[in-house]
């Protein structure tokens, strides 16, 4: 959305409040554009780029549409991240309040809270769009490449959750360049969290039927830019 166009939002949902419109009203003016998973993904890719190309339009938004979203919520997508601090979802597709449903969880791992969290996404609140989004440098991912000895120095429930993105570390080509190896093992990583959370019957079911896609993302600290694994043969581990 340019500034423009948030501000012509902004004026509509002024006006829709002033008549009295209902909820529905609203999350129809909101949303307009982003109805199906392709659309999803083409607004997660405009933010993107409005992000790391320096022209985000700041969606912080004024006291009108805050006060709109008091009557409730009508994210168009859902992101599994890692709770890094340098990977601010929001930010980083430049999406205001009401737009991303968001779980961040070091190593953006599926756990059942997250699970439960993305079912309620898909079931209550009818997003379009699951995005599974690692990033360059997860200490997460790194400490999975740790030695046992190291690992085992860990207590128990941070063992845990290294032991859950261990599975996808194995096997990875021998590559020399670290940079480049760290980011074969995240990817690696979302892919495979992506295979666990089509194993999911709500997410199954919902992504068979067309409503909502599951799909990866790396996100580039150095440059902001976010890579989104949408094709099948980028998703497969
Ligand atoms: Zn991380």
């Amino acid at each position: 959305m340019t500034k423009s166009e948030a501000h012509d939002l902004e004026r509509r949902l002024l006006n829709a409040i002033r008549r009295g419109a209902s909820m529905e009203d609203i999350a129809g003016l909101k949303h307009a554009d982003v109805g199906s998973p392709e659309a999803a993904i083409q607004a997660l890719r405009d933010g993107n780029v409005r992000f790391f190309s320096g022209h985000s339009s700041r969606p912080e938004l004024g006291a009108n549409e805050r006060r709109a979203q008091i009557m409730g919520q009508t994210p168009f997508a859902a992101i599994l991240a890692c709770s890094d601090s340098r990977v601010p979802v929001e930010l980083v597709f430049d999406q205001g309040f009401g737009n991303l449903f968001v779980v961040r969880v070091a190593g953006n791992v599926m756990g059942e809270s997250g699970l439960a969290t993305l079912e309620y996404a898909i079931l209550h609140l009818d997003i379009h769009l699951i995005v599974v989004m690692g990033h360059e440098g997860c200490g997460a991912v790194s400490a999975a490449l740790m030695s046992e000895e190291q690992i085992e120095a860990e207590p128990p429930a941070l063992r845990a959750l290294i032991r859950r993105i261990q599975p996808s570390l194995q096997g990875l080509p021998p590559i020399r360049d670290k940079k480049a190896r760290m980011r074969e093992a995240v990817i690696n990583n979302v892919r495979c969290q992506v295979g666990v959370l089509r194993e999911q019957d709500v997410i199954a079911r919902a992504e068979a039927s067309g409503k909502i896609r599951v799909i990866g993302g790396f996100y580039e600290i150095g440059s902001g830019a976010v890579d989104l694994l949408v094709e099948e043969d980028e998703l497969k581990v």
